[in-house]
């Protein structure tokens, strides 16, 4: 897509620290890291977003994503690292190339992870049962 900046990433009209680049994925550093090594992965064929993107190419990018993250992790001296996807406006995609963030992890960094609550049983029981309508 013209407009697509990570289009344009792949290529090559706007520079990107490249971590890995095969003929159909492409690994970048985020210039606005969460943590040291923050990488984004992409397929080079372009859709908005997750539900979007075809089967094999969502197949290739977590392949990549398993050949790398070791390397990424351990490059940054981290431990783990968290695998994160903002699918729609709301979830705070700002990037409509369906992207996946490999977020390297060390134990006390700080960074703080999704607040949940404890659910009452009949709360999840209707939370599943609208979810089942919707998959038929
Ligand atoms: P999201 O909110 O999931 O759409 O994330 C988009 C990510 O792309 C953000 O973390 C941005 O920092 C990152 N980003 C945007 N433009 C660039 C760029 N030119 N090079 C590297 N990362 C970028
Ligand atoms: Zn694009």
């Amino acid at each position: 897509m013209a407009d697509c900046v990570f289009c344009k990433i792949i290529k090559g009209e706007i520079p990107c620290y490249k971590v890995y680049e095969d003929s159909e994925v492409l690994a970048f550093l985020d210039i606005n890291p969460n943590t040291p090594g923050h990488t984004v992965v992409i397929p080079k064929k372009h859709s908005a977003n997750l539900i979007a993107a075809d089967n094999s190419d969502l197949a290739k990018v977590l392949v990549v994503i398993k050949k790398i993250a070791s390397a990424i992790v351990a490059g940054v001296g981290a431990q783990g690292f968290n695998l994160g996807v903002n699918n729609g406006q709301a979830a705070g995609q700002l990037v409509e190339h369906v992207h996946f963030h490999i977020i390297p992890r060390q134990a006390g960094d700080g960074l703080v992870h999704w607040p949940g609550h404890t659910a009452k049983p009949e709360e999840l029981a209707k939370v599943l049962s609208d979810i089942k309508h919707k998959l038929g």
